[in-house]
């Protein structure tokens, strides 16, 4: 039985927006509520437990230095444990490291470049070093068109913009085809380089737990799916009609269009991981590594247990292999195909290797294109707020800031101090 105080602020979802809306709600002393469908916070962020290994619900990874999660995470607590900077790029069966901007000249030595080197090493740490000191607002302010098309791009031969920026940036936009925004790969890469890169050692699950333990106790009713909304009330499944001071509606975006008609329904990047288990790791090092090579099933790959040991019961090795845009079909050959190339990039036999689990997510980021508004209005009306990373971008930074924005739009609405 959900027990709500009368006329409290309701935030329908506990997922990373509606955590960050409940608690600065929540931070100007105002009743709020907050109604989840499932048994657990996080929505898309989630650790389950399969044999004894943490596995994340789809591969995913905490960068420090987005501002929203230096304001909302205690990410000591989290017991953060990194990745090595930058990342591994796989290619023609040897990997060099780039991205480190704190020694790029160092990692850019292992580049092989068609012309000897210098320049296009020279070229690539520039262009690093540019995006990693760019401020925000000229990143937002500056022409804005699909990455593949980009300036930056386009300084680069074809070849090394292939064997370089491209791979990193298909990963952290899970855009194999670099159709998003400019604006919103410059801003990917800019955190990527400037932060740093890992895994919460009880994994990503302890960032949405984290948050809700923050907020007053039994604030957060799990079990409870939201089925119709207004601006003074919703209907559940649980519990019939509840009265409400004011509603945020922080569902994933497909569930947010069927409870407020009017709403873009976004299109998704799918993500699919791929969890092995080997007895011994077939790297030492905790370093995330992309694939240069278009005909790979997978764009990247890392061993999680050489980055947190803890998401590993014992001393064996947990593998986390992404593969992008996939439609879910036939997961048995997918996951032949993967293991073969696995044996490739990481040099070793992996006939032996155990397959865990597969995560399949088809909706599992909002598509950012060009044209994309960074700050979609989260008030609908009087009373009536919406957040998620649609509203902002499709990220955790997005999903916090979205959040705080709606709860201050409503506070303001309630002529509540902030
Ligand atoms: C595989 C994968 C990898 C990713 N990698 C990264 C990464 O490396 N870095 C990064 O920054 N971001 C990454 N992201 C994106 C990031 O995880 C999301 O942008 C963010 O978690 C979205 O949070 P949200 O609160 O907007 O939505 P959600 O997480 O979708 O939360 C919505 C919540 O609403 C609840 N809900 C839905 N319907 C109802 C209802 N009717 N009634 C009550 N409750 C309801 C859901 O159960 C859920 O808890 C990744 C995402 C995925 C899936």
């Amino acid at each position: 039985m959900v027990d709500v105080r009368g006329n409290a602020v309701i935030v329908v979802g506990a997922g990373l927006a509606g955590l960050s809306a409940a608690r600065t709600v929540a931070a100007a002393g105002v009743p709020v509520t907050v109604l989840e469908a499932a048994d657990h916070p996080g929505g898309r962020v989630r650790t389950d437990v399969v044999d004894g290994f943490r596995v994340d619900h789809g591969f995913q990874s905490l960068t420090t230095s987005w501002p929203q999660v230096a304001r909302q995470l205690d990410v000591s607590a989290l017991g953060l444990r990194v990745f090595q900077p930058g990342v591994l790029v796989f290619e023609d069966g040897r990997t060099h490291r780039i991205g480190d901007v704190r020694r790029v000249r160092d990692a850019l030595g292992g580049l092989r470049t068609a012309n000897g080197g210098g320049a296009d090493r020279a070229r690539v740490a520039a262009l690093l070093a540019r995006v990693a000191s760019a401020p925000i607002a000229r990143v937002l302010s500056a022409p804005e068109v699909a990455t593949v098309d980009t300036p930056s791009m386009s300084a680069l031969s074809p070849e090394l913009a292939h064997r370089t920026l491209r791979p990193l940036l298909a990963t952290l936009l899970h855009d194999p085809q670099l159709r998003s925004s400019s604006r919103f790969a410059e801003l990917m890469l800019r955190s990527f380089l400037r932060g740093r890169v890992g895994l919460p050692a009880r994994g990503m699950a302890d960032i949405p737990r984290q948050l809700a333990a923050g907020l007053p106790t039994g604030v957060v009713r799990y079990g409870v799916r939201v089925s119709s909304i207004s601006a003074d009330r919703v209907l559940t499944d649980a519990v019939g009609e509840i009265r409400a001071s004011a509603v945020i509606v922080a569902t994933d975006p497909a569930t947010a269009v069927a409870l407020l008609p009017g709403l873009r329904m976004p299109e998704f990047h799918a993500v699919t991981t791929l969890y092995h288990v080997a007895r011994l790791a077939p790297r030492p090092d905790a370093s995330l590594l992309v694939e240069a090579d278009g005909r790979s099933p997978f764009t990247h790959t890392t061993v999680v247990s050489q980055v947190a040991p803890t998401y590993s019961p014992d001393r064996r090795a947990l593998v986390a292999t992404t593969v992008l845009g996939h439609d879910g079909s036939e997961p048995a050959k997918l996951e032949l195909r993967v293991r073969e190339r696995l044996a490739v990039v990481y040099d070793t036999p992996t006939a032996s290797w155990d397959h865990l689990t597969t995560c399949h997510i088809p909706c599992a980021v909002p598509v950012v294109a060009p044209g994309h508004n960074f700050r979609r209005p989260v008030r609908l009306i009087g009373g009536l707020y919406v957040c998620g990373d649609h509203r902002d971008s499709s990220s955790i930074q997005g999903a916090l800031a979205s959040g705080h924005r709606a709860a201050r739009s409503t506070l303001t609405d309630l002529g509540l101090p902030q």
